[in-house]
């Protein structure tokens, strides 16, 4: 039987943080190898100065400096948004004393949210571009052990106004878990994002979208609204981009909560995707706003479906 909703590849988040982690050392033992080299042909010729080294030097700090930008623009806009965040957490905290889980918001206001799982990644990069290129804001519902290798697209996408939720720190089954290890798998991730300066989320979206009372509470002892979906993309299974986009463009109601991912695995047909969903979404007059203020504009139903959302593995 196939999983309903959120899928995921065979390969376990630690693993493939372990595997990163090896990738990263490959690359550092390289880039020694070369500065070695370097030193020794410098040496070579009369211990000369080696531009090719301060040119190395220049190279490593243009990250820094990036990530230092992103991270003072992340700065301005929470300041700005002061106001605004407020509005959206009184909102979201009306809707957890009295839901405590959403799929769906009302459908008041002709709005959608795209929603992205298991990031920040390679791929959350060019899904900021897309999403600044269009002029529409998303929610990242983020892993904790993500975001140590990617904070750039993490406090970028702060800096460009979308909103970043917790999506636990490894990705476990949280169904599997009792009170204390789910409190640590969504505290980790909390920790992780407000370690870089950012507000604690408000959202929570389980892995797998699996769920149950104990997660749920945990969630809400945590100031957390659980948050699943209303539109899936089913874009683990690569559906080619134009069916892709072309379901979700038939399937999206004034407040759907769309899901797709942006890490968690290969997401170029995602990313693909996302231009002509965009576009369509547009045409039929949808304007995509983040989670928050999706139910701001659009007091969700007290009545939520969220049946099926069990995963079978
Ligand atoms: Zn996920």
């Amino acid at each position: 039987m196939a999983t309903p909703g959120e899928n995921r590849p065979t390969v376990p988040a630690s693993e493939q943080h372990r595997r990163r982690r090896l990738v990263g050392f490959a690359v550092a033992c390289v880039v020694a190898f070369g500065s070695v080299a370097v030193v020794a042909v410098s040496v070579g010729s009369a211990g000369t100065w080696n531009p090719q080294q301060l040119e190395q030097g220049a190279i490593a700090e243009k990250p820094k400096m990036e990530l230092a930008a992103q991270a003072r623009a992340a700065a301005v806009v929470i300041a700005k948004r002061k106001a605004e965040a407020k509005l959206e957490n009184d909102a979201i905290d009306q809707i957890i004393a009295q839901i405590g889980i959403v799929s769906e918001a009302g459908a008041e206001n002709p709005e959608v949210a795209l929603t992205f799982d298991d990031g920040p990644s390679e791929y959350t990069g060019g899904i900021l571009d897309t999403l600044k290129k269009y002029n529409v804001s998303a929610t990242f519902f983020t892993l904790g052990n993500q975001i140590e290798g990617f904070p750039l697209p993490l406090q970028r996408a702060v800096a460009e106004g979308h909103t970043v939720g917790n999506h636990t720190w490894d990705h476990q089954d949280l169904t599997k878990f009792g009170p204390k290890d789910i409190r640590a798998e969504m505290a980790q991730q909390t920790d992780a994002v407000t370690g870089k300066a950012l507000p604690a989320p408000k959202l929570f979206r389980p892995p797998y979208g699996a769920t149950n009372d104990t997660v749920v509470a945990e969630a809400r002892r945590a100031g957390m609204l659980t948050v699943l979906w209303s539109v899936d993309t089913n874009d683990y299974m690569k559906p080619a981009p134009d069916v892709m986009a072309q379901q979700v463009i038939n399937q999206a109601q004034p407040g759907s909560i769309i899901l797709m991912h942006d890490g968690g695995g290969d997401r170029t047909a995602t990313s693909a995707a996302l231009p002509m969903m965009i576009k369509g979404l547009k045409k039929k007059g949808f304007k995509m706003v983040t989670v928050p203020q999706l139910l701001l504009d659009n007091p969700p139903a007290a009545e939520q479906n969220t049946v099926d959302r069990t995963p079978v593995a």
